[in-house]
């Protein structure tokens, strides 16, 4: 994931004629935190747990970024999602910089007081790093708005009523009406704007996606209403198909009972992997990370991959389709509706003013139709591929406010 992420920039930074020493200033986080987060069992037994926390750049505002709870999380990996946090708040043009973190547990082995108490003692830790105007943590892989709540709670304790230390928060504890549906409805918006750019529309479109999640669903949902035919849906157990178009809904139902999208009777069951082979015109991967590789990128046949998920498209995959022609609207920008809907409700913290559904929905939408055509505008002006162009406009943009910051004589080329 390091290696992706690091691959994307250096592609980018190489079109804008960075030197080693801006690259490498560029890439390094600022800070890395790394905690033992020492506890007590139920049953009153010792618990330890290691938690991290990467802030990555802060030029264009304070950090942002999510807290994932996972055996998997480690430095590296903080770090390469770090980063991409800061390029993703700055193609969308929010003012934020990046941050990742979390820590490395396995949530399903905790009991609910258990995941309160580590949580709460994490935020202990790392209360001094992290608020409003410093860095503000999100929801992320098994973190959910109750953890966002018990977070915004320890905080607050040390520090008074600080709703905007986190994003992602219950409504009651002043979250932000739009912000669960906010992934899958800025997807919904960068499909129609490169829909748009190839003289086609949703209508008819054939699409199919990976993750049937929260980013997942709510764009396959949102998609449809717009008069796409949703074909195939595949999650961690299984797909289902329909070559009519699934009826959402009734799948939405089904996997909010059943926490999977197998076994729903409106379509035929398919083993999952081949969702990312499938004949449709659009393959939107919802789920997992490095899932379109070497091995299976030649036998994509969507036109068009609308990354939902971070980082699902490997560098050589990503030449690959490249090569072939597929269109591929990058992570950095098709998933940043979250990043930007948790912007508006972090400003809505600091004002203490609640915006109605309607504004979060029309200024998202603004946002997203922009930030898709600054990024075909730069990819045009530099010809180069929408992803190497989104990292380009993000690149530009951080090293621009970085400079202002300072005085320095030297030549950088980033106009
Ligand atoms: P989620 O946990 O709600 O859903 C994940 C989905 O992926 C589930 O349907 C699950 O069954 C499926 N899945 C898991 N393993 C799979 C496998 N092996 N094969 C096929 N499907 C599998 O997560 P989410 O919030 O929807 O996030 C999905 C992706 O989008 C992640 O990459 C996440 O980082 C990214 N993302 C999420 C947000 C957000 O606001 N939630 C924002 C930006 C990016």
């Amino acid at each position: 994931m390091l290696e992706a992420s690091h691959h994307y920039f250096q592609k980018a930074a190489a079109a804008l004629g960075l030197s080693e020493k801006i690259r490498d200033i560029l890439l390094t986080p600022r800070r890395v935190v790394k905690v033992e987060v020492v506890t007590e069992s139920d049953a009153g037994e010792l618990l330890k747990h290691v938690g991290f926390r990467v802030q990555h750049n802060t030029a264009r505002g304070p950090m942002k970024g999510g807290l994932r709870f996972h055996p998997a999380v480690d430095e590296d990996h903080a770090t390469a999602l770090a980063n991409l946090m800061t390029w993703k708040t700055a193609v969308v043009d929010v003012p934020f910089g990046g941050a990742k973190g979390g820590i490395s547990v396995d949530p399903a082995g905790l009991s609910t007081g258990e995941l309160q108490t580590v949580t709460r003692e994490f935020v202990s830790q790392i209360k001094e790093v992290i608020g409003p105007t410093i860095d503000i943590p999100a929801p992320d892989m098994n973190t959910n708005a109750t953890i966002m709540g018990w977070i915004m709670d320890e905080y607050s304790k040390h520090y008074g009523f600080s709703p905007g230390v986190v994003t992602g928060k219950p409504l009651q504890l002043f979250g932000s009406p739009g912000r669960e549906e906010a992934t899958g409805r800025g997807v919904m918006y960068v499909l129609e704007e490169a829909l748009k750019d190839q003289g086609r529309s949703m209508q008819g479109l054939r699409v199919a996606l990976q993750g049937f999640g929260n980013v997942g669903s709510h764009a396959a949902r949102l998609i449809a209403e717009q008069g796409a035919k949703i074909v195939a849906v595949a999650d961690h157990l299984g797909g289902v198909s329909n070559p009519d178009g699934l009826d959402v809904s009734a799948l939405f139902d089904h996997a909010r009972e059943k926490r999977t999208v197998d076994g729903f009777v409106g379509g035929d069951s398919f083993a999952g992997e081949e969702v990312l082979t499938w004949d449709c015109d659009v393959l939107i991967p919802a789920a997992l990370e490095d899932v379109i590789t070497a091995e299976n990128a030649r036998d994509v046949r969507a036109g068009l991959v609308i990354e939902a998920a971070n980082g699902p498209t490997t560098p050589e995959a990503d030449e690959i389709l490249l090569e072939r022609g597929i269109t591929v609207v990058p992570d950095i920008l098709a998933n940043a509706g979250g990043v930007t809907v948790s912007y508006f409700e972090w400003a809505q913290n600091i004002q203490q003013y609640q915006w109605e559904l309607e504004r979060v929905v029309g200024e998202l939408e603004k946002i997203m139709r922009r930030s898709y055509a600054a990024v075909r505008d730069v990819g045009k002006e530099k010809q180069v591929d929408l992803r190497t162009a989104a990292f380009v406009l993000a690149i530009r943009r951080v090293g621009q406010a970085a400079l202002a910051r300072r005085h320095t004589r030297e030549d950088i080329p980033l106009d």
